[in-house]
């Protein structure tokens, strides 16, 4: 069953399961549902999943939860690994130093990792509107990779209709296009004046909206989100850190019981959720180290306690992914550490005061699973150029993962870095790291120079954006977006 990170507010049920929690993602006072219990994994669990795939391992876990979904379901939805570059190991890990390891989410269809929780949690969730006949419109806000991920999922599924919110001017090009082009009359795709947490609080005051979710009834459609606000998604992304685990004992680099680091450049926190949870369930985790960029909100609150948004403006970076600084999900490891009632103070004195301070102890047990640390765009170019050098090549956000990795690590352990995108996202930064020079490269060109220099593969899905037509082309005030929504869904 799920809980509520606010607690309840008596007018809805005070437990539900996880296909309600999954439809109806917005719980009591403006919270978010949690499972209300973790399953445990132990050494012999981990031991058997050296024998299995990543698909196998994927069902296992999830039937840990006792999700109220059908197996079948869900086998159909993890088969929507098939669709990344190699479907037998659709997440290799890659060893770039002795102690260092990089775990690639990025081989699915839309080039980031997103894709890991998406692709699958899009089959269930269409799964449910049909089963239940009833239409959904799911909103999603995107710095630029859940945009392309969400609509690549549910392009032309039944009863699910899609509106994606990108800031305009705030993602790549390549990101762009990847959404602006997209085909599927169930889509909308809609650029805001505005930067990323825009997109995402109108994206929570819609949710939050009587007045929209009136005006969706009148055309028999509910309202639900794709962000990773939603647990649909969080599941999935507790998988990969346990297979990143088991990657390395299968290949010899670690003994069963070993701890390991776990890098992950952070931005809504959703990636880093998952590797807590899976620490709490049992994975030998030392320690979760979070990599942020100048938008280091992150750092202070895991190094200082404090939550404070009154001086920061968000900043634009050359990770774009992670120019956030209200990260949603930080809510679900309050809950679980300090509970409902604390949580709750700590989020209202947030909304009024746009700033919250732990206590001492509070700050000690936040401190226990995790550490942080933040580089700014030179530190990330440089260690992009180190790498391609030495031949292997990492996106701008990857390569935040290594301040944490020369400074963090206290023990001699194994290290594993997510890599959340392929740098094809990300090529004029790619080259400007290379060629240390700051010329506005177009993503075209220095996607086809990179490839050249260094040798490197652009997949199709990439190449072929710049051939196709425009077919979204709004552009629209942050006080339009509820019209232009209306306006798709009549
Ligand atoms: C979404 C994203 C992140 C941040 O992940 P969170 O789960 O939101 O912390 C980091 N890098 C890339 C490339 C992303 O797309």
């Amino acid at each position: 069953m799920f809980i509520e990170t606010r607690g309840n507010d008596k007018t809805r049920a005070s437990e539900v399961e996880f296909s309600y929690a999954i439809m109806n993602p917005s719980a009591s006072f403006g919270g978010l549902y949690v499972p209300a219990f973790l399953p445990k994994i132990d050494l012999e669990f981990l031991k058997e999943a050296t024998k299995k795939s990543y698909k196998e391992l994927t069902l296992d876990v999830l039937k840990l939860f006792k999700i109220d979904i059908k197996e079948s379901v869900l086998k159909e939805a993890i088969d929507l690994y098939d669709k990344f570059d190699n479907p037998n190991e659709p997440v290799p890990l890659a060893k770039i130093k002795d102690d260092l390891f990089v775990n690639e989410l990025y081989h699915g269809p839309t080039r980031a990792f997103k894709d890991m929780a998406l692709q699958p949690f899009g089959h269930i969730l269409s799964h449910l509107a049909k089963e239940q006949n009833q239409d959904y419109l799911i909103l999603a806000a995107t710095s630029g990779d859940t945009g392309p991920a969400t609509l690549e999922s549910f392009s032309n599924r039944p009863n699910i209709k899609v509106a994606c919110l990108y800031p305009n001017g705030g993602t790549s090009d390549v990101q762009r296009l990847q959404m602006v082009t997209v085909d599927g009359k169930n889509l909308k795709v809609i650029g805001i004046e505005g930067n990323f947490d825009d997109a995402q609080s109108a994206l929570k005051s819609l949710l939050a909206s009587q007045t929209f979710k009136d005006e969706l009834e009148k055309s028999d459609i509910k309202l639900s989100a794709a962000n990773s606000v939603n647990f649909g998604r969080i599941i999935f992304q507790i998988v990969y850190h346990i297979y990143a685990y088991v990657s390395l004992l299968k290949q010899n680099e670690i003994n069963l019981g070993d701890k390991f680091y776990q890098i992950v450049p952070s931005g809504n926190f959703g990636n880093a959720l998952g590797a807590y949870y899976a620490k709490k369930m049992g994975l030998p985790i030392e320690k979760i180290l979070i990599a942020s960029n100048i938008n280091n909100i992150l750092t202070d609150l895991i190094t200082k306690g404090e939550y404070d948004l009154r001086d920061r403006k968000l900043l634009l970076t050359t990770s774009p992914a992670m120019d956030i600084l209200i990260s949603s999900n930080v809510e679900r490891v309050l809950f679980d550490k300090f509970g409902a009632k604390r949580t709750k103070e700590l989020m209202d004195e947030l909304k009024q005061n746009s700033v919250y301070k732990l206590s001492k102890e509070e700050l000690n047990e936040l401190q226990e699973d995790f550490s942080a640390i933040w580089c700014d765009d030179s530190f990330a170019k440089e260690t992009i150029k180190e790498f391609a050098n030495g031949g292997y090549v990492m996106d701008p956000h990857t390569a935040t993962c290594l301040k944490a990795y020369n400074e963090l690590k206290e023990k001699e352990l194994a290290c594993v870095m997510c890599s959340t995108a392929e740098w094809t996202k990300f090529a004029p930064t790619m080259l400007n790291a290379i060629k240390e020079d700051d010329k506005r490269y177009s993503d075209k060109e220095a996607l086809e120079e990179i490839s050249k220099e260094l040798k490197v593969k652009i997949p199709q899905s990439i190449s072929s954006l710049f051939e196709k037509e425009i077919t979204h082309k709004d552009v629209v005030k942050k006080e339009d977006i509820e019209s232009n929504i209306l306006g798709f869904i009549k």
